[in-house]
């Protein structure tokens, strides 16, 4: 599961961030101010940080040139509300991945995330690598997939994913197709099966629900 970073200290845009970041099956770490963001990012080794410039301590700017001077490489996305280009300029000068300006639209900030992890990311490894699952019971065949659920042969694929706990970004890279695709597609997915969350459709799949 990818762990993101998020330093923002209005709560409200924090939690409201978490909430969904969340819900697309991120594992989602909070600070609300640069010197705790320090040090999250060297404890949980995020995959990704959102920034907000605008922090009660020290400015955003001073957590990134902290990170990159500590050899810190992580993708960081910034979000300000300062809209000067320089601003603009200074992040990337000084190791900025990204840059969103507030207020933004939440989809096109997942989108934005999604696609700097798939950037980040090494090609997935081969088929073979993975560890055996002796132990697992047999999940759902797609036929009961189908037929209990009236599912698509695209979406019991997308349900197999879920089922093995991959993020929406995950989905989309896997299955070759848009972070907004792949979003509709497991929405589409929770409300055939009838559960309310990614989580529950493991337990579903393996008929622990
Ligand atoms: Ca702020």
């Amino acid at each position: 599961m990818s762990r993101i970073l998020v330093v923002e200290d209005t709560l409200e845009i924090a939690e409201g961030l978490q909430r969904t970041l969340e819900y697309d099956g991120y594992d989602v770490s909070l600070a609300t101010k640069a010197a705790h963001a320090l040090a999250v990012a060297t404890s949980d080794k995020p995959e990704l940080i959102v920034l907000d410039l605008g922090l009660p301590d020290r400015d955003g700017y001073h957590v990134l040139q902290q990170l990159r001077e500590r050899g810190n490489q992580t993708p960081v996305l910034i979000l300000s509300a300062r809209r000067d280009e320089a601003d603009k300029l200074q992040g990337f000068r000084l190791g900025a991945d990204d840059y969103v300006t507030k207020p933004f639209s939440i989809l096109e900030l997942m989108a934005r995330i999604s696609a700097l992890l798939r950037r980040a990311r090494p090609a997935a490894p081969s088929a073979g690598t993975e560890a055996p699952e002796a132990a697992r019971p047999a999940p759902l065949s797609d036929e009961a997939l189908r037929e209990r659920y009236n599912l698509t042969a695209r979406q019991i694929d997308v349900v197999r994913l879920l089922g093995e706990g991959f993020t929406n970004a995950e989905i989309a890279a896997k299955l070759e197709m848009s972070y907004y695709t792949a979003r509709n597609h497991t929405e589409q997915v929770l409300a055939k099966l009838g559960v309310s969350s990614r989580a529950a459709v493991g337990a579903l799949l393996y008929g622990q629900g």
